[in-house]
């Protein structure tokens, strides 16, 4: 394996971002300092950039197995790569979906293949996300699944959910759910509001998401398992959070780029790139997730790549798909919308989502030692002006956004390379 120097970016280490070149030996940072010599050695221009730890993103669909059109984990793995990940969580709601030991085993042997970023694979709660009996956790848990949800539709059964708890909380497992009363949210297709009215369409409450919140916390209490809340979406669900943190709970949440850039104004157009779910909500809602986001009450960004082909998403805005691409603009979204400074930054994006998932050789501040799974970041320039996942159902081309990953490491190998300088020999 070729000797890499990351030259002169702004590094991301135990001890706060210091300037300096990183050597890159063996799959692992070998050294840190100024002026690292090595003749043999590929030399990546970092400076004017971050260097920091692999973004790892904790909701990814990569819609393999059995729906190809829209992604594999080839393709949903380039976008990975070329938007600063190294390591992905798969969401089960394949077909079929991922309720088995088996079928968890090929996802993560499909991503082990590609090879270009850590494909880690979720589990469902119930078997066949059906919500009537539970999938089979113990041959999950043995095949490494660490993370169980139902996503795309919330776990509704609060005896099911309580024994799944009780058997995840002594494992260390985690419940993560797709927060969503579908009593509340059926036949909605956008946020409950004042633009809902206007347009005088069918609606979601922000209450959809809170309820279920609020009962599932009462659950944590009960069982003590580790709980993770899917792409919040409602300012009542923040307050939730924060208080269930400051009582001491084992809870963590996720926001989306998309519910950090928009709010329900943009469905205005009726265009489908913004119909997801949860919905976008108000102008206050978002603006409370960017705060919550700032403050850490909100631990993490994930994507929620949803990647849908064209006949799919472009038809009238009531029929379409929910769902939006977003592994490739993550960093910009956050770099551009939330503003953070780079320690938070790298926290949000790569080390709170690697600490949740407990992946191994992922979210480590830059060392010697450390193994060499990096995102060189680059928060002016402008952001990737195209998709690499196999769909184009992004609503973040065109608005100026900036930053975007320079180089993506995965252990020692370039994954991504936005520029590659020769060293002068
Ligand atoms: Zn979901």
């Amino acid at each position: 394996m070729n000797d890499l120097i990351l030259e002169g970016g702004l590094v991301l280490t135990p001890d706060g971002p210091v300037t300096a070149d990183v050597f890159v030996r063996d799959g692992i940072v070998a050294g840190l300092g100024e002026s690292l010599g090595s003749d043999e050695a590929t030399v990546l221009d970092c400076r004017g950039a971050w260097v920091g730890p692999g973004f790892v993103d904790v909701h990814t669909h990569l819609r393999e197995p059995g729906e190809e059109w829209k992604e594999d984990i080839g393709s949903g793995s380039e976008a990975a790569a070329a938007g600063g990940y190294t390591a992905v969580l798969a969401m089960p709601n394949t077909d079929p979906p991922i309720d088995a030991g088996h079928l968890a085993r090929y996802v993560a042997d499909r991503g082990s293949e590609v090879g270009l970023v850590t494909v880690i694979p979720a589990g469902c709660v119930t078997a066949g996300r059906a919500g009537e009996r539970l999938s089979h956790l113990d041959e999950l848990w043995m095949a490494g699944v660490r993370v169980f949800t139902d996503d795309g539709d919330s776990v509704a059964d609060a005896g099911l959910l309580r024994r799944a708890m009780d058997y995840l909380a002594q494992l260390g497992g985690i419940v993560a759910q797709h927060a969503i009363d579908a009593g509340l949210a059926r036949g909605g297709h956008m946020h409950e509001g004042d633009v809902s009215s206007r347009l005088g369409m069918a609606a979601i409450p922000a209450e959809a998401e809170s309820t279920v919140v609020a009962r599932d916390l009462a659950l944590v209490r009960l069982t003590g398992c580790r709980y993770h809340i899917q792409h919040v979406s409602a300012s009542q669900t923040v307050a939730l959070i924060a208080a269930a943190k400051a009582e001491g709970l084992p809870v963590t949440a996720e926001v989306t780029p998309h519910h950090l850039a928009f709010d329900h104004r943009v469905v205005e157009s009726t265009d489908p790139v913004f119909k997801m779910m949860p919905p976008l909500r108000s102008p206050e809602d978002r603006e409370a997730l960017v705060v919550a986001l700032r403050d850490g009450v909100i631990d993490m960004v994930a994507t929620d790549h949803a990647p849908h082909a064209d006949h799919e998403k472009d038809v009238p805005f009531e029929h379409a798909p929910h769902g939006v691409i977003g592994l490739e603009w993550a960093g910009a979204v956050v770099n551009t919308q939330v503003g953070l400074e780079p320690v938070a930054f790298y926290e949000r994006l790569s080390i709170a989502p690697a600490a949740l998932l407990g992946a191994s050789g992922q979210g480590r501040w830059i060392e010697p030692g450390a193994p060499a799974t990096m995102t060189v970041f680059d928060p002016e320039a402008d952001a990737l002006d195209h998709a690499r996942s196999r769909s184009r159902n992004t609503p973040h081309l065109g608005r100026g956004l900036r930053g975007r990953a320079r180089h993506t490491l995965l252990q020692g190998t370039l994954t991504h390379s936005a520029t590659i300088v020769p060293h002068p020999s």
